[in-house]
């Protein structure tokens, strides 16, 4: 492991160098701080991080992409269909859940859309890049259910095999993607499922490459960070905008920054404390930590 330290925020009492967990410890005792999440954790719940040193070599469909073609939408619901089905089965784990009801922790902001803090427990967490499980009209701006339309799908392409690459008899985790899309070889003859409420094209309530977050959903983030001294950033290389804003916005507002993720980010140089580490051990030695704390 790594870390950084760098001149403390005027606002804040300085960080005392003890070793790198204990770096982190002292900087969120007895303040509220804000989770940022991204990929890292939950690649122990078996979703790979396809930005990650492991990632499947595949390209994300972009918006443009999806809205514009009906073959690329054919392609991207035949894939999905079968990655749900791995993707469904994924839970929360050590990382997600030490962060349930952690000490001083005011909120959390996901760059995730598998919606495992939420099962896991938590409140009030901001999807900033949506969730896997909803999806949305683009005509009639109706949300419906993920799992509900995966029926529909499975029952408008019920020759499913056909669709799997020769020889899987399964598809496992390494062909899937955060956003629960997953490889297929052929899909020109999949049927896709319009909006049951006004037939128009569903999209899944994720944001795609070259899509911009809802504005409330954004707004609602900065009100987070904003209400904490302190922003930690979990498992995240913050290597789209979308997320590294948020540091920045932090750092320029006076705010501690924390960095737990295993490689370097965009925003290392923000950090005043910066753990090369994975986040389930580093917030399960956090909530060690705590509890010792609480019980001496
Ligand atoms: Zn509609």
């Amino acid at each position: 492991m790594t870390v950084r330290h760098r001149v403390p925020t005027p606002s804040l009492p300085p960080v005392t160098v003890r070793g790198e967990h204990a770096d982190l410890v002292s900087l969120l005792t007895g303040r509220r701080w804000v989770a940022l999440t991204g990929a890292g954790i939950s690649t122990d719940s078996g979703i790979p991080d396809y930005r990650g040193p492991s990632a499947p070599a595949s390209t994300p469909m972009m918006y443009d992409e999806f809205v514009s073609d009906e073959a690329n939408r054919r392609r991207y619901w035949a894939r999905s269909m079968l990655g749900w089905q791995s993707f469904g089965r994924a839970v929360p784990n050590a990382g997600h859940r030490a962060l349930v009801g952690a000490p001083g922790l005011a909120g959390v902001v996901t760059q995730n859309v598998d919606g495992l803090h939420e099962a896991a427990g938590s409140d009030g967490v901001v999807d900033l890049h949506g969730r896997i499980d909803r999806v949305v009209c683009l005509s009639c701006r109706t949300f419906s259910s993920r799992a509900e339309l995966q029926r529909r799908l499975q029952a408008l392409n019920p020759d499913i095999d056909g669709y799997l690459p020769a020889g899987a008899a399964e598809l496992d985790s390494a062909r899937l993607r955060p956003d629960g899309d997953a490889v297929v070889e052929q899909w020109q003859d999949f049927a896709v499922a319009p909006c049951e409420a006004c037939g128009g094209v569903l999209k899944p309530d994720v944001v795609f490459f070259g899509e911009s977050a809802r504005k409330e959903v954004v707004e609602k983030a900065y009100e987070l960070v904003d209400s904490a001294p302190v922003l930690v950033v979990l498992g995240s290389s913050l290597t789209v905008m979308s997320g590294l804003r948020f540091v920045r916005h932090a750092a320029r507002s006076g705010r501690s920054v924390a960095i737990i993720n295993r490689g370097p980010t965009r925003a290392d140089d923000l950090a005043a404390v910066r753990l090369d580490a994975g986040t389930s051990e580093t917030l399960l030695a956090l909530r060690a930590d705590w509890s010792r704390s609480l019980t001496t």
